[in-house]
């Protein structure tokens, strides 16, 4: 089932996210329905705070950009991947920059800078422990995902002079108002339809 995707504005995208403790049907669901409104939206990650839940749990799927990988020479892993319970253990010093959007915040899009790579601890959707350093693409959605598990969003890695020159199109988004093709929830109002042209 294709979930509506929470904006900017939303207090679910704020809070802390509480550890899943075990298995469940209903978990599966949820990672289910994570995973279709991800692609439904071409998504390429999608946090559980996105869809106004609170587990501690993220979906990826870069397999659109399976080509910058096969560049690297780094295998990638088989897509989608489900992180539960993620917490990260190590960053590198390195940093990277690259332009990120949210589908949070459509229609955004800046330049942030993140540790290059990371190493992070988690569960699959099978709950079994994983420990994996992730480099590249994935370490920077990754990164991305595991903010919003602690209710940070990436226009908080922006400077303030930025956020103010962005503030105006950031309230548009929080009254609905964007040009996501993806059923939105925005604040005070519940789900809204995509326009149709
Ligand atoms: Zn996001």
């Amino acid at each position: 089932m294709i979930l509506p995707i929470y904006l900017l504005g939303n207090q679910a995208l704020r809070e802390e996210t509480v550890t899943l403790e075990a298995d469940s049907a209903a978990v599966q669901r949820l990672i289910d329905d994570m995973i279709e409104t991800m692609h439904a939206a071409k998504g390429i990650g999608l946090a559980a705070p996105q869809v106004g839940r609170s587990e501690r749990l993220f979906v990826v799927d870069v397999s659109a950009m399976a080509d910058d990988f096969e560049e690297t020479g780094i295998p990638l892993p088989e897509q989608p991947m489900v992180f539960i319970n993620a917490q990260i253990v190590d960053e590198s010093e390195d940093d990277s920059e690259y332009e990120e959007g949210c589908l949070s915040i459509p229609d955004i899009h800046e330049v942030v800078v993140r540790p290059k790579a990371l190493t992070l601890r988690y569960l699959d959707r099978d709950f079994k422990q994983h420990e994996r350093t992730f480099d590249g693409m994935l370490a920077r959605v990754i990164q991305h995902e595991y903010d919003h598990v602690e209710g940070v969003l990436f226009i908080d890695h922006l400077t303030a002079f930025k956020r103010r020159l962005l503030k105006r199109r950031l309230e548009e988004i929080q009254h609905g108002h964007t040009a996501a093709d993806y059923v939105v929830h925005a604040k005070d109002q519940g789900p809204i339809e995509p326009a149709t042209d």
